[in-house]
């Protein structure tokens, strides 16, 4: 992979939080549930798992302490489990009849392995805003505009907050190389890789690929 050095994704994020058979469950159904365009609740996994909402809620908070997912205030919603956002963000993705927020560029471009379903990807180039369109299958990107789109991806932040806070918001599409590069100078040149679009989409398929595939050999 070519992310900068020190770079933990969710897949190394889960692999290490080696989670038991029930957490691993409301964890799936957590990504099923965004997944069909609905945002899942405390209330919906309890009944999905067959776990009271209290036994939901503290399972929740175990993943959200790994930074799996995040809940609202109340913890009765979850607002994040990467690679969805309940809340909008510039990263739309479209599967047959639905629609679905991505938390950055590499997560759009990996939730078609994720899914095994093909996908229109659209955003903004975070310089100009202007539009970046791709149409990606779970093992290939078929065509996308403009034809300079680049991603870049930040080094590492502090682990103050969530990957969603931190690192998340600038994992960013950008419609030429150039505007990437003035996007930088206006933001204090900050230390990170510039992905191709292909290279991004081959990125987001190794991490997101396997979320959803069966475990090797749960714990617990
Ligand atoms: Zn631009």
């Amino acid at each position: 992979m070519r992310l900068p050095d020190g770079v933990k994704t969710i897949a190394d994020r889960l692999s290490a939080a080696r989670l038991n058979t029930q957490e691993d469950q409301v964890r799936r159904h957590v990504l099923r549930g965004f997944a069909s365009g609905t945002t899942p609740t405390t209330v919906t996994l309890a009944k999905q798992c067959g776990l009271s909402p209290s036994r939901a809620r503290e399972i929740l908070l175990r993943l959200m302490a790994m930074d799996l997912l995040s809940l609202d205030s109340t913890e009765e919603t979850v607002l994040v489990a990467y690679p969805f956002s309940s809340v909008p963000t510039p990263h739309r993705v479209r599967f047959t009849s639905r629609e679905v927020f991505a938390l950055c560029a590499v997560d759009a471009l990996g939730m078609p392995a994720m899914l095994g379903e093909t996908a229109g990807i659209s955003s903004r180039c975070a310089h100009c805003g202007s539009k970046v369109e791709a149409q990606a299958q779970p093992d290939t990107l078929s065509q996308y505009h403009p034809a300079e789109i680049v991603v870049w991806f930040p080094e590492s932040e502090d682990d103050c907050c969530p990957v969603a806070q931190s690192r998340c918001p600038n994992i960013s599409f950008f419609c030429i190389h150039e505007h990437l590069q003035a996007w930088r100078q206006a933001n204090g040149h900050p230390h990170g890789v510039v992905l191709s679009l292909v290279e991004a989409f081959e990125v987001g398929r190794e991490i997101f690929g396997s979320l959803l595939s069966e475990p090797a050999s749960p714990t617990g």
